[in-house]
């Protein structure tokens, strides 16, 4: 079976070559995705080559599922900053920023599929129903409900043009995860954000919630230091020095004893960039350079504002 791709794919597609003509997306259909995973579709990047990699469950090849993917690849053309963790041994830390990341991102693609006429209603409806449906009680333990209100959080999200009163049941079957959920949500009700310097802004908004959260709840984590969001510079930033953009924080990967360093940016005391294995005198010429030729010596993609 081949995936054949509607008009409004071919739209999308289009605006993706315009920002990386030279992207290669390689499509594949799976059997097993949903079974697997959940998941009706997924959009990968292949590490050594910065192909896409956009797989499709057999039994969902619609435009609905292809569309969502190929906007996961238009955010990543456009070079849409992206959330790292410097230890992945941390389940909570990993956790928040895969969520945070991906909520945020399916509001921008909820967003461009409604531009775009693409009707998702039925699609997204069925998500937000099934939610919990597997549940029979909210468990006791925070960590949990602390998950689940992310899963709300995602379908909340998506259906937020629908008429949908699945939230009564939510509510009252999960009333502690409702209530996480609704904090994070207030901060982002209002703040409509659609290029990479407003995502980035949102996703640091969002993580400052869970911090707060997680703490009143026993979990101390700064998550400004712990999980980095990539900058989004002005031009005029591009041509300042590094060190008076960030701060170098010293930094010890806990996991492989790694020393290096939190590049913390000085407006926001955000962490952007994890440096591993860099002693102090390439720590002092890389404070020096530009910010553009830090970027270009470390190969790091960025968009500017
Ligand atoms: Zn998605």
């Amino acid at each position: 079976m081949r995936i054949q791709l509607t008009d409004k794919a071919k739209q999308i597609l289009e605006s993706i070559y315009y920002n990386r003509p030279e992207i290669k997306i390689n499509y594949q259909i799976d059997d097993k995705l949903e079974k697997q995973t959940g998941a009706l579709g997924q959009h990968e990047i292949d590490d050594k080559t910065g192909d896409s990699i956009i797989i499709i469950d057999a039994k969902h090849i619609t435009e609905q599922v292809i569309t969502h993917e190929l906007l996961h690849c238009y955010m990543y053309s456009a070079k849409y900053p992206k959330l790292r963790v410097l230890n992945f041994e941390n389940d909570i830390i990993n956790f928040v920023a895969t969520h945070v990341e991906n909520v945020i991102a399916h509001k921008i693609i909820q967003r461009k599929q409604d531009l775009l006429g693409i009707d998702t209603e039925d699609f997204n409806k069925k998500f937000a129903y099934s939610l919990g449906e597997n549940i029979t009680y909210e468990p006791n333990e925070f960590e949990r409900q602390f998950k689940f209100s992310f899963k709300i959080l995602d379908a909340e999200i998506r259906c937020k043009n629908i008429e949908c009163n699945y939230k009564n049941a939510i509510m009252n079957k999960f009333p502690t995860s409702y209530g996480i959920f609704t904090q994070i949500y207030t901060e982002i009700i209002n703040y409509d954000f659609y290029t990479p310097f407003e995502y980035r802004r949102a996703m640091i908004k969002i993580l400052r919630v869970c911090e707060n959260i997680l703490f009143n709840n026993g979990f101390k984590i700064e998550f400004n230091r712990a999980i980095a969001t990539e900058f989004v510079p002005s031009k005029r930033q591009l041509t300042l020095r590094v060190d008076q953009i960030f701060d170098f924080k010293p930094s010890i990967n806990e996991f492989n004893d790694e020393k290096g360093y939190v590049l913390m940016s000085k407006s926001e005391n955000q962490a952007c960039y994890f440096i591993n294995k860099v002693n102090t005198e390439e720590k002092e010429r890389l404070a020096k350079k530009t910010l553009i030729s830090f970027f270009d010596d470390l190969n790091i993609k960025y968009s500017v504002r």
